[in-house]
């Protein structure tokens, strides 16, 4: 028989999200009065910009005649689309010839893993979103859980005493580090200087930055920077990968990017953007003209008014729920709150308490779903993330019953 890929054996418990929703469904099941609210995962709830939606539709009816069809596009995605977002996000930043279209940001962190294999050294922050630590088990580039995390990833913890920006001293030599900004779970969004200290580090040290921006939309602070391609030297040392999901609500329709600069290369001086084109059309066939045609609309003057509202209205959420987490009951069980307002997530702290221990508590007595900062690295203990995707009088209920918590 043939033998199972032992990446799969490696990994530990499942998946985070399907456990979640598993004690979400196992007790509604036991308390069929609850009145679930979810907190949980970062799905956005908003419905879609009409004039992104009917672009989506005018396209998807061309398709039936025989002017308007068109079978398989590029892989690497339509070259008007290519461009806009070039000039859109990276103005003097990239060209067309390094952005790649994709089906999703989580799609490509999964393919970035077949480019590097199983050989590379693996950098993330502790806590991060599962899928680089996952996905790297997957492939073999790291190896069984010891109980402390896989052996063959370097953890660089980012808590509220280094700001969470993590120690890169720790890094190896030649190490793909993944980094997230604003951050999944923690909501902290780098500085330039930080950045700046990254980008150098990497530069200096033979390693490739995975830079992961899927919540750019939500930087409100000018002084942030939106991409890591604002940082001088960043183009020798990163990749970044991007997505329509959160900024207009593309979860379930699928669009994404990534940016491989030209002039990042391998050890060998070979081209990391010439491998990145193989892999996207190997083992990606384009994403669906459809959407693309809705990521186009997206991007012109109404699509990006539209996203800036829709991205508004969850940031206005989170401050909902970061005031509720600042209020009295709060306060008396010692809980610190963290929400930059630059991101969608809330990241709180229960001191002395487990993650999934204060998961279970607040959905049986608030009926709330969070997800337990445990879930995302050893770093995320004692944390919960609470996310600001939801309709506003779910929010508004939620924080409700939540400033009532008793633990
Ligand atoms: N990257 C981060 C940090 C995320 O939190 C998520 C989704 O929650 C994704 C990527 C997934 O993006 P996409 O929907 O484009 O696959």
């Amino acid at each position: 028989m043939i033998k199972r890929n032992t990446g799969f054996s490696n990994l530990t418990a499942g998946y985070l999200f399907p456990e979640i929703a598993r004690r979400r469904r196992e007790y509604a099941a036991s308390h069929p009065e609850a009145k679930i609210i979810s907190l949980g995962i970062g799905n956005t709830t908003e419905p879609l910009s009409k004039h992104i939606a009917q672009a989506m539709s005018d396209y998807a009816l061309g398709l039936a005649t025989p002017e308007g069809y068109s079978g398989y596009g590029d892989e690497q995605g339509n070259t008007e689309l290519r461009q806009r977002i070039a000039e859109v996000f990276y103005p003097n930043m990239a060209d067309a010839s390094e952005v790649f279209i994709s089906d999703g940001a989580k799609c490509d962190i999964a393919r970035i893993q077949t480019l590097f294999g199983r050989d590379v050294k693996v950098a993330v922050q502790d806590p991060a979103y599962p899928v680089y630590v996952d996905g790297s088990v997957v492939v073999g580039a790291a190896g069984a859980n010891n109980g402390t995390g896989y052996e063959g990833i370097t953890y660089l913890p980012c808590t509220e005493d280094n700001d969470f920006f993590p120690d890169l001293s720790k890094v190896e030599k030649d190490t793909l580090i993944y980094f997230c900004s604003p951050n999944n779970p923690t909501g902290a969004t780098a500085t330039r200087e930080q950045l700046q200290k990254l980008v150098d580090f990497a530069n200096a040290n033979g390693c490739i930055i995975i830079y992961d921006a899927a919540y750019f939309a939500f930087i409100r602070d000018p002084s942030l920077p939106k991409t890591i391609f604002e940082i001088p030297g960043a183009k020798t040392c990163a990749i970044e990968v991007n997505s329509f999901s959160k900024p207009v609500g593309f979860t379930g329709v699928r669009l994404g990017w990534s940016i491989v600069p030209n002039e990042l290369k391998f050890a060998d001086g070979s081209s990391v953007n010439k491998d990145w084109n193989r892999v996207m059309t190997t083992l990606f066939n384009g994403a669906s003209n459809i959407v693309q045609a809705g990521g186009l609309a997206a991007l012109d003057e109404q699509g990006l008014k539209d996203m800036k509202e829709e991205v508004d209205y969850y940031l206005e959420n989170g401050k909902l729920i970061k005031a509720t987490l600042d209020g009295e009951n709060f306060k008396k069980l010692g809980v610190q709150a963290y929400f930059t307002g630059n991101g969608p997530y809330v990241w709180a702290k229960f001191p002395g308490k487990k993650s999934w221990e204060v998961f279970d508590a607040i959905l049986d007595k608030c009926h709330v779903v969070t997800t337990p900062g445990s879930g995302f690295g050893p770093a995320g203990e004692s944390f919960i993330r609470f996310s600001s995707f939801g309709h506003r009088a779910d929010i508004e209920e939620a924080c409700t019953r939540l400033s009532k918590l008793e633990l």
